[in-house]
């Protein structure tokens, strides 16, 4: 038979929509996401079969290499959705994963405010309009000494509004050594752009000195401008000019200091076994005009940028044209404040998950690595060699990046099929599971896992490993 009367069957034997639904139907994936959409899914993965053998030769592909890439398709759309997924990798604050996850105290101030209306533009004792950031304004002073604060969507948000109110059509100092680039493609280079403000670099890679500044300083200048490491670090011949030396310089020029802070320490890192970080009260203290950082870094919130300086700086901002922007939603105020009251109240480190992961004692971990590993039985070794190591596990968020914390980890080397495979069995099992993969093992840290979470995270990984039993025998 020729290649153009095989390519001919081919096509006449591509299912209809209707014979593909009904097959989606019988391999249990119509309901895993909307029916329109699956619907759609079918049609795109119909549309990529026939165009795959009108551009194949010889080789059109079996009816069942079509319905094989028809499920595969609309199974994809299960792991699409924003799922909870289990995170096993050892980094506290992993960005991919979502970050902090939430006190319940936050995620019940988030529902509450959200089934129903809420006081969040309307001042309730007089009637009149108020403003939505209000009471977490009040929280945010008295946590960091700050005269004023205001909430914004992200830190990328706050450092883009300070420098646009504070130095639109000007120029902004800084040192060479911290024209950070954070994941996700937020360079400090290109948000200086978008905001208006002219970057001045000064320094070198690894020393800038305060009369490095004082150089530049012209009657251009609109801001002093200091930002945290936080993804990487530099060792050796190093020398940094600190917020207080920013100050100095600032206030003999009459011109603000934005220091972004990053992780936003409200606590001494110490507390946490890591390297003192410096904290927003520090950055206030040292006088500076506008501090920024995130609010699901180290503060252990919900999404947001949080900014506390100054009130004649942050004033500013919140008239910024752009604040209507960049303002956050009322389930994150909601949740932001629920949060911030945990550390009102003294007890933070207990209380919010990111902060309680790290503070746990490692001996902690490892007897909840041997709990889990007991709570697997005789199944456990039978599809695997498992057993308890020392691991590292790390802050992540931009937060000590070199300070790896003590932490243990239930290392798996499956009896059949790789590690990579199994790492890809987790991800996709009911309850994903992240891990780390190395030495042809596959390694759950127990610090980031939640306890509430571990016997699930057991039954994703015995359901990963039979199925690569059952596999293996066929
Ligand atoms: C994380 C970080 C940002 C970005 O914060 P987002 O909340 O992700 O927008 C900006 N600057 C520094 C120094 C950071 O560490």
């Amino acid at each position: 038979m020729s290649s153009g009367n095989m390519r001919e069957d081919a096509l006449r034997s591509i299912p209809s929509v209707d014979l593909a639904m009904r097959h989606i139907e019988e391999r249990g994936l119509g309901a895993v996401a909307p029916r329109p959409v699956v619907v759609r899914a079918v049609r795109r993965a119909l549309r990529g079969i026939r165009e795959t053998i009108l551009a194949s030769g010889d080789d059109a592909p079996t009816r069942d290499a079509m319905l094989g890439r028809l499920e595969s398709e609309v199974a994809a759309l299960r792991l699409a959705h924003l799922n909870p997924v289990i995170n096993a990798t050892g980094i506290l604050i992993h960005t991919n994963l979502g970050r902090a996850p939430l006190a319940p105290e936050a995620v019940e101030a988030a529902r509450r405010v959200g089934e129903t209306n809420s006081n969040l533009e309307f001042d309730l004792a007089t009637g009149a309009r108020g403003h939505r950031d209000a009471l977490v304004r009040d929280s945010v002073c008295e946590l960091t000494g700050a005269e004023d604060a205001l909430v914004v969507n992200n830190n990328a948000a706050a450092v883009l509004l300070a420098l646009n109110t504070l130095a639109a059509g000007r120029e902004v100092i800084v040192s060479r050594g911290e024209l950070i680039e954070i994941g996700g493609a937020f360079r400090l280079p290109e948000v200086f752009g978008r905001a208006g403000a002219t970057m001045v670099e000064v320094g070198t890679t690894n020393r800038t000195r305060s009369v490095d500044f004082e150089r530049a300083y012209c009657s251009r200048t609109g801001a002093l401008m200091k930002a945290h490491w936080s993804n990487y670090s530099i060792e050796g011949f190093v020398e940094r000019v600190s917020a207080g030396e920013l100050v100095e310089l600032g206030d003999r020029y009459g011109i603000p200091v934005i220091n972004d802070l990053g992780s936003g320490a409200l606590i001494d890192s110490m507390l946490l076994g890591i390297p003192h970080e410096e904290t927003v009260a520090e950055s206030v203290e040292a006088g500076v005009a506008v501090s920024t950082f995130s609010g699901d870094k180290l503060l252990g919130g919900p999404q947001c940028g949080v900014v506390a300086g100054r009130a004649d700086a942050i004033g500013r901002m919140r008239v910024n044209p752009l604040m209507r922007a960049l303002r956050p939603g009322k389930q994150t105020l909601a949740a932001l404040q629920a949060t911030l009251t945990l550390f009102l109240e003294g007890d933070a480190i207990e209380r919010v998950p990111v902060l309680r992961m790290a503070a746990t004692p490692a001996a902690r971990v490892r007897e909840r690595a041997f709990a889990l590993m007991t709570r697997a039985g005789e199944r456990l070794p039978s599809l695997a060699h498992a057993d308890v190591v020392e691991s590292t596990a790390l802050m992540g968020g931009g937060t000590a990046p070199e300070a790896g914390m003590p932490s243990y980890a239930i290392r798996v080397a499956p009896n059949s099929g790789s590690a990579a495979e199994l790492a890809r069995r987790l991800r996709v099992a009911e309850r994903p599971v992240v891990a780390r993969t190395a030495e042809d093992a596959v390694f759950l840290d127990l610090r980031t896992v939640r306890p509430e979470d571990e016997d699930e995270m057991l039954a994703a990984l015995l359901g990963a490993l039979e199925k690569g039993m059952d596999d293996a025998a066929v």
